[in-house]
């Protein structure tokens, strides 16, 4: 089953007999003038006799997918969260879209409570991390709609069960580049100025409160205690 946009284009370049670069470069083209990232590969589909029909992707089904993985391995997703907030952070990563990273913190608070604790250690992360990461860009991309300057709104074909996700991603993407910014421990509504790491400065300071899974994140601590990739010592634990 095809889940990421990355599938998708890979699929229509080897259906289509064209180079997968110049499949990205043709989709990127179209989806600058406007086009979802669905019409575009369906613009190509029917320029080269493939049945458009065959390539769509279901937001429903990929956020399924998230869930699924988020919910495997309560230390496996703290560890994700770990890497997707530091791509966040870091003022030269341009790998992670802050709309996506918004549905990410969606997605990880609504299963809450619900992830399975396990004993070992996972061995996986790095490429859990990216299939997340390949997921949560395809949803944002399918569920809202775009323009050349970015998010513009809810996509009109959103299915009505992932239309709130849609408009709280848009709603903070908006507030972001109105220079404000929701801290992802408290969810109070900060100057970009008075963010540290991804928190408010309350945050940064004080004793947590909240109990979202990616305090762990903070980035000073995160540094302090990192002992390995996405790893911690286990005194962050408390
Ligand atoms: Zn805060």
């Amino acid at each position: 089953m095809t889940l990421t946009a990355r599938e998708l284009v890979r699929r229509i370049a080897r259906d289509s007999g064209l180079r997968y670069s110049d499949v990205v470069r043709r989709v990127n083209a179209e989806m600058a003038k406007g086009e979802s990232l669905i019409s575009s590969v369906q613009t190509l589909a029917r320029e080269t006799g493939l049945d458009p029909r065959r390539y769509v992707l279901d937001p429903l089904r990929i956020i399924d997918r998230i869930r699924e993985v988020l919910t495997e391995d309560h230390t496996r997703t703290l560890m994700i969260s770990a890497v997707i907030a530091q791509m966040v952070e870091s003022p030269r990563s341009s790998r992670l879209p802050l709309p996506a990273f918004f549905a990410f913190m969606e997605i990880l608070s609504e299963i809450e409570g619900q992830m399975v604790l396990r004993r070992d250690t996972p061995q996986d992360v790095e490429e859990t991390a990216t299939e997340v990461i390949e997921l949560i860009t395809t949803l944002v991309s399918l569920i809202c709609a775009w323009s050349k300057t970015g998010i513009k709104g809810v996509a009109p074909d959103c299915p009505a069960e992932l239309r709130s996700l849609a408009k709280t991603v848009l709603r903070k993407t908006r507030l972001y580049q109105g220079g404000m910014w929701v801290c992802i421990s408290c969810g109070r509504v900060v100057s970009l100025r008075d963010v540290r790491g991804l928190v408010c400065r309350d945050c940064d300071k004080g004793p947590r409160h909240g109990s979202a899974a990616v305090h762990k994140v903070d980035s000073t601590s995160a540094e302090r205690h990192r002992i390995g990739y996405g790893a911690y010592a286990t005194d962050e634990e408390s």
